[in-house]
């Protein structure tokens, strides 16, 4: 029987609750299962980590500090930016959510505070410095194909469904 280790494709039913107020961030319960491929970061570590060996049919809870989830809160990655490097005719609240394009390809920020022109921004991930607590069931379990483990993701459905082809993808791949 196919258990969780790296190179498979796991499906699973979670819920994810921030264990203080019991508010649930995220959910996939009565929608698809959530496909991944393990041993390539396509989930936190220590999800993975806690998933470690599980079968089919099999229900797992487990809390992750913020070192095995999304990092600590980094006090130092704030940033002042003038007021004019937004377009003016956008609102720009104290809490949004925005997305801005780098180097190293999509970054996310939020909008921390407003003083006169220049606007404070937070680039630390909105889930860094949670404790996060998990209860998962695992649905199946299966092999990856040699093309899942070469673009590390899952294909197909809730996986990732090419729009065209990819150039490294050869003629048996089904996903493309
Ligand atoms: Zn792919």
């Amino acid at each position: 029987m196919s258990v969780i280790e790296n190179g498979k494709v796991a499906f699973v039913t979670y819920t994810g609750t921030f264990p203080d107020s019991g508010d649930v961030f995220d959910t996939n319960v009565g929608g698809q299962p959530l496909p991944f491929l393990v041993g390539y970061r396509n989930m936190i570590e220590g999800f993975e980590q806690e998933m470690m060996g599980a079968a089919a049919g099999e229900s797992r809870s487990f809390t992750l500090t913020p070192d095995r989830a999304y990092g600590h809160r980094d006090d130092s990655a704030f940033q002042d930016i003038p007021r004019d490097q937004f377009p003016a005719d956008m609102e720009i609240e104290p809490g949004m959510v925005m997305a801005a394009y780098s180097d190293q390809g999509p970054v996310q920020f939020a909008i921390d505070s407003i003083e006169g022109d220049t606007v404070r921004v937070d680039f630390n991930h909105q889930m860094a410095g949670k404790t996060l607590h998990f209860e998962v069931e695992v649905n199946s379990v299966r092999d990856a194909s040699p093309e899942e483990l070469s673009h590390g993701h899952v294909h197909g459905p809730g996986g990732v469904e090419h729009q065209q082809k990819a150039d490294d993808c050869g003629d048996s791949c089904g996903c493309c």
